[in-house]
């Protein structure tokens, strides 16, 4: 008989970690914690009810398998003898929490029941249990609102009527009656008016709702668990999986657990902890803590929690009282604990625990959220304590959460010369600008327009995801480093302030004010500092990280480059971006695209040569004009050869059809025409001449060499001679030269006799032997299909899967983005393939491309320029198809080697043993990047 139903609990449970497919994230690891043997923690009893009954929930028009209740009523039978309680009874009922748990955690997405089995009959047994009828209650008004809201009107797809729910209305009634009593917190109302409340409320929920709350336990019960598997589906979790990438067959599991209170006077408290600094991966117990509240408080950000201990103060807390001193004896425990629990599960663990009159529980552990900057130092640290391998620690580091390493930060001159308007708590660091919005549809629809926004709000909710993932930073005002805002932007690894008590949100929501009496209007700038906390009025400049002094950065990259197998190049163009691709590790120069010196800064000669030279009418002519602007293109070569301090640098020739340089406007082509001192009616007609209806298919790439021979030996005499000068002066120089948009053997042939003759008389001419290589970028599917052919004459590929994937999707790069939202929406592609490899299809194409070559070459040097080179997911399909290297931009070549490493561990690990080359692509799990730069200048 299927099993649906896994319970845990004294010291014993029917499942374990490993099994958080089918009992989700918090599911397996309650199991883990109350049965394995190294644990045997005091975890509430209770029951985990499969993910497989959601789907099965779905499949099934909304009933559970017959076999289910059952298996339930036993399971809940069990908690009663364990608990000693019996669910529902008048004298000593049995309260639950119901709550949801999917594979990954979706913090706060889904929906959650406390308090279940409270009724007008069993609140009398905890009131006599308890002697404490306040707390008692209090509980059941929580009950009733929660119910309410979650089960009677979210799972029922009810829309409020105005906007407005169940629950708001509950909430402005509790608001009225503190009001009206003079209480200024919900402590302060007594046990006899929580009594009226709770009548007063179900008679509400008859009136809004046109049902009544119910009173029977088991139908309570039923109802929560509805309500979580419909909460799957609810609009925030939808979103969240979109954003996130989960999938939505996965489904959620539900946890039924025996209720414990952190609520039950002085001598309980609930909090929540991390076994290290998630913020920044110190090797320090670390948490929050409330004493006589429930577990939603921390996390909801109402009342500032208490550090447990004094590493965890910060600002708001350093007054308050740490659990460490109030309870110590408990506190202790608890130290041990969550000792044992990172040493069983060999990483950081995020806990919840709560304290019911003198007693600790463990309400869950899972692996802990970090940021990008705490993953490196814990993954490197765990290393040198050998609690985890090396292998493990290269593993334990997403590629894009290094991406937080290399972030901007606020340039520290910039902030030396201003002082904050505000400090808040530095929940995720790096540096941030935007423009103020308050709202999180705000920050959605101001982004989509091209603006960069801050969200700033008093605390936020899971239904602000999108504005929150849109912006650039998010600032609250409240709420600890546990709160919703913390705890999402930390696994997004974005720039976050919380708990900025010095900032008040004017009621309109349209500005606020700060204790230092700044004022700041929406869509005025800000700058947050995340890793100190602080708000800046206005827009300060951002810089880059210094890596050199990142320990932990450092010995990653020591791991990482132990085990990959492929090279790391950069795609750059200017000595500065080299050099600064040698500081962030890369190997060479994979692309240096030759047209960029003729594009920005300094770009003046040279652009007004090449023009000549376009421009030239005879052959005389337009090799006169090279003549002028071959220094330029040798300085320009030669220095970033020298950056690059012997290692590789391939040099594509001219690639652009010669249109894109020459002026679009009249005014601007005619001026033109008098500095070159040219007839206008001549110039215009050179201009028309070269306009194409299709120019990224038209001349350009290696045809320019073939009509222009002229053009291929002037560069190519650029590069040689720029390497043998370097050669000369005793250091290394390793130049290749690569032919772009090839499409058959003949045309490299064509062009190699050209690159031979000039190799020829420069070396003759020089005196020294350049060792240069010959190859090609293989950015159109015929070159890739004549792979074989192409390598009799070329010694190197080089993948321009941007051109390819155009090429094979037939999507222009251009101009994909007015339909691209439309296809990615409606499923029809997993991912914008221009940002990471369609290994279906153009990775089918390379992998073709390399065994045909190398089956006439076997040595056959290959590598990628594409922008998909810094993709972590493109990267690593490069390392299964045989690549030798990978290119990208000098920003991303720390995540390429990360990528790489951990591809070749993945290699490893596959039961065949086999190294790199596997026939078949691996399934895509693309994420979203930067963007592949549009338009025509590339
Ligand atoms: C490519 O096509 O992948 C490539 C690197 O060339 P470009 O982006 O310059 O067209
Ligand atoms: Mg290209």
């Amino acid at each position: 008989m299927a099993k649906y139903v896994y319970s845990f609990g004294g010291g014993k449970a029917d499942g374990n970690e490993s099994m958080k497919n089918l009992l989700g994230g918090k599911g397996a690891n309650l199991a883990e914690m109350a049965g394995h043997p190294a644990l045997r923690l005091p975890v509430p009893p209770g029951f985990t009810i499969t993910t497989e009954v959601c789907t099965y929930y779905y499949n099934n028009k909304r009933t559970y398998p017959k076999e289910l209740k059952l298996q339930g009523e036993k399971a809940l039978a069990q908690v009663e003898k364990l608990m000693g309680k019996k669910f529902g009874d008048p004298k000593n009922p049995l309260l639950v929490s119901v709550r949801s748990g999917a594979r990954r955690s979706m913090p706060g997405m889904m929906d959650t029941v406390l308090n279940v089995g409270l009724n007008d009959v069993t609140v009398q047994g905890v009131i006599e249990k308890t002697g404490n009828p306040r707390f008692a209650y209090d509980a059941y008004r929580r009950l009733v609102m929660m119910y309410a809201d979650v089960v009677m009107e979210k799972a029922e797809g009810i829309e409020p009527k105005g906007g407005k729910g169940v629950r708001k209305i509950l909430d402005e009634r509790l608001e009225q009656v503190k009001h009206s009593k003079g209480y200024t917190s919900d402590t302060q109302i007594t046990a006899d008016e929580l009594k009226s409340l709770v009548a007063e409320f179900k008679q509400i929920i008859k009136d809004v709702l046109g049902k009544p709350f119910p009173d029977d336990p088991m139908q309570q019960l039923w109802g929560g668990i509805g309500a979580v598997f419909m909460s799957w589906n609810g609009k925030r979790a939808v979103e969240y999986r979109r954003i996130e990438k989960i999938p939505d067959e996965w489904g959620t599991a539900v946890n039924v657990q025996s209720m414990v209170f952190g609520n039950m006077g002085d001598d309980s408290a609930t909090g929540v902890a991390f076994t290290r600094n998630p913020g920044n991966g110190e090797a320090h117990f670390y948490g929050e803590y409330l004493v006589n509240a429930q577990g939603e408080d921390v996390v909801a950000g109402i009342r500032t929690p208490g550090p447990i201990n004094d590493y965890s103060k910060n600002d708001q807390s350093r007054n308050l009282p740490t659990l460490e001193t109030i309870m110590p004896g408990l506190y202790n425990e608890l130290y041990g604990i969550q000792k044992r629990l990172e040493k069983h599960y060999k990483d950081m663990q995020d806990i919840e625990f709560t304290i019911e009159k003198g007693k600790l529980y463990m309400l869950q552990c899972r692996v802990g959220k970090r940021n990008g900057v705490a993953a490196v130092r814990m993954a490197t640290e765990m290393c040198k304590e050998k609690l985890i391998d090396s292998t493990t620690a290269v593993m334990r580091v997403g590629p894009n959460q290094l991406v937080e390493l290399l972030l901007p930060m606020i340039d520290p001159k910039a902030e030396a010369g201003t002082s904050p308007i505000a400090k808040g708590l530095p929940a995720g660091p790096g540096g941030a600008r935007g423009r103020v919005v308050f709202t999180s549809h705000d920050a959605v629809a101001w982004a989509e327009r091209g603006e960069k926004v801050i969200l700033v709000r008093e605390e936020t909710s899971p239904e602000d995801v999108d504005g929150m993932h849109k912006a650039q930073a998010i600032l609250t005002s409240k709420g600890g480093m546990t709160s919703h805002a913390a705890l999402v932007a930390r696994g997004w690894g974005k720039c976050c302030i919380v708990g900025c008590a010095d900032l008040e949100i004017a009621g309109d929501n349209k500005s606020f004010r700060t204790k230092k009496g700044a004022f700041i209007k929406e869509g005025e700038w800000i700058s947050c500092n995340g890793t100190k906390g602080l708000v800046y009025q206005g827009s300060l400049s951002l810089v880059d990280v210094d890596l050199e002094h990142n320990q932990a950065y450092r010995d990653l990259m020591t791991l990482v480059d132990k085990v990959r197998v492929l090279k790391v190049r950069t795609n750059a163009d200017t000595p500065r971006d080299a050099g600064k691709a040698r500081s962030f590790g890369a190997e060479g120069i994979g692309l240096f695209r030759t047209e960029h010196m003729f594009y920005g800064e300094g770009s003046d000669k040279p652009l007004f040569l090449l023009r000549k030279m376009i421009m030239s009418k005879t052959l005389d002519e337009r090799k006169a004009a090279l003549a002028e602007l071959f220094p330029f293109v040798k300085n320009d070569i030669k220095a970033t050869m020298e950056a690059m301090d012997g290692f590789p640098v391939t040099v594509r020739l001219l690639d652009p059809p010669l249109h894109e340089f020459v002026p679009h406007s009249a005014d601007k082509l005619e001026a033109l025409g008098r500095e070159l001192n040219v007839d206008m009616n001549e110039l215009h007609k050179r201009a028309d001449g070269l306009r194409e209806n299709n120019p990224m298919l038209g001349h350009r790439g290696v045809r320019l060499g073939v009509t222009y021979p002229e053009v291929t030996e002037m560069q190519v005499r650029a590069i040689l001679e720029g390497a043998a000068e370097i050669i000369k002066s005793g250091k290394k120089a390793i130049p290749e030269i690569m032919i772009p948009v090839t499409c058959t053997v003949n045309e490299l042939a064509h062009q190699k006799k050209l690159v031979e003759q000039v190799a020829r008389e420069v070396q003759a001419k020089m005196g020294v032997k350049v060792p240069y290589m010959y190859g090609t970028m293989i950015e159109i599917p015929r070159a890739a299909l004549t792979a074989n052919k192409m390598a009799e004459v070329a010694e190197f590929f080089s993948f321009g899967t941007n051109d390819l994937t155009q090429m094979s999707f037939g999507f222009s790069r251009d101009d994909i983005g007015s339909f691209l939202p439309d296809y990615l929406n409606a499923k029809l592609l997993p991912a914008d393939p221009f940002q990471t490899i369609d290994q279906e299809g153009v990775g089918e194409l390379i992998r073709m491309g390399i065994d045909r070559g190398r089956s006439t070459r076997p040595n056959l040097k290959v590598g990628i320029c594409g922008e998909h080179g810094g993709d972590a997911d493109s990267v690593k399909f490069c390392h299964r198809a045989g690549m030798s290297y990978v290119s990208c931009s000098p920003f991303r070549v720390p995540i390429a080697r990360l990528a790489a490493a951990q591809a070749a561990i993945e290699g490893q690990a596959r039961p065949s043993g086999a190294k790199a080359k596997p026939k078949a692509a691996k399934k895509p799990v693309p994420k979203a990047k930067k963007p592949v730069k549009k338009g025509k200048k590339r």
